[in-house]
């Protein structure tokens, strides 16, 4: 579904990723971890269009991607939830869920999906008349993963959806992301420093080192791997 090949990405003169391979198969989970500025977001902002390549390609259901707009990348079904969450703290729940599907026009669908976030996330229902900006922490972070399911992604891309939360608000919301990917087929990309979390929700993993990956394989291999285990669970 997703292929990056020999990505290279820059912020003026810092490389930030020095060579990168990823490939994302539709249907799976897959999580990218390593240490703080390793590269992680940077790979996702490459994905999106954000902050695209210097050199390198990617391509999205067979198609070169790496040269599109953001917007036009949306369009073709990638959606990315930044860290930090980055609602519209003035605009309602139900109004940040509308921006959401800005770019589509099949009204009938936009409602069906409004009902499955509200099935999904009841407390969005209950929440819906007032401002993004007074939710939680944790109601922030599933607003911002329900305003990206309204454009109907075929790729979710998640950067650290843990930050800053609760355990157990964390632990909710992983349930809700393996719901999400079982559910709707939406193949998942996962950024996160809680390693030991997104390994066990992801069918595969990669590591990421100073802009280079250093390790790919499957997220029982990596549980179980001495290296990643000192470096990234704390076992
Ligand atoms: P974290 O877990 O802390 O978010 P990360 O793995 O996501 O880290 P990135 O944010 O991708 O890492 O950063 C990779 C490198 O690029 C770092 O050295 C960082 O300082 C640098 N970098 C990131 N954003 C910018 C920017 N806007 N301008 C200059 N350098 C940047």
């Amino acid at each position: 579904m997703l292929k990056l090949i020999d990505v290279n990405t820059y912020y003026g003169n810092i490389q930030a990723l020095k060579g990168i391979d990823i490939e994302v198969d539709e249907g799976e989970i897959i999580c990218l971890i390593g240490a703080n500025g390793a590269g992680k977001t940077t790979t996702l902002m490459s994905i999106s269009g954000i902050v695209p390549p210097r050199q390198g390609e990617i391509f999205f259901m067979g198609r070169p991607i790496h040269e599109m707009d953001p917007d036009a990348i949306v369009g073709l079904g990638i959606s990315q939830v930044p860290e930090g969450r980055r609602i519209f703290p003035l605009l309602t729940v139900a109004e940040n869920l509308d921006m959401g599907a800005f770019l589509r026009n099949d009204k009938s669908e936009i409602k069906k999906d409004l009902a499955y976030i509200y099935d999904l996330f009841p407390i969005l229902a209950e929440r819906r008349h007032q401002a993004g900006g007074t939710l939680s922490g944790g109601e922030q972070q599933m607003l911002a993963i329900s305003r990206a399911l309204m454009a109907r992604p075929r790729l979710l891309l998640l950067d650290e959806p843990s930050l800053g939360l609760a355990p157990m608000v964390v632990r909710r919301i992983f349930q809700i992301i393996e719901k999400i990917n079982a559910e709707n087929r939406t193949t998942i990309f996962l950024v996160e420093q809680n390693a030991n979390l997104a390994l066990k929700i992801a069918h595969r993993g990669y590591v990421m080192e100073n802009g280079r990956i250093t390790l790919a394989d499957s997220a029982a291999s990596l549980l179980s791997n001495e290296a990643v285990k000192k470096a990234y669970l704390g076992i």
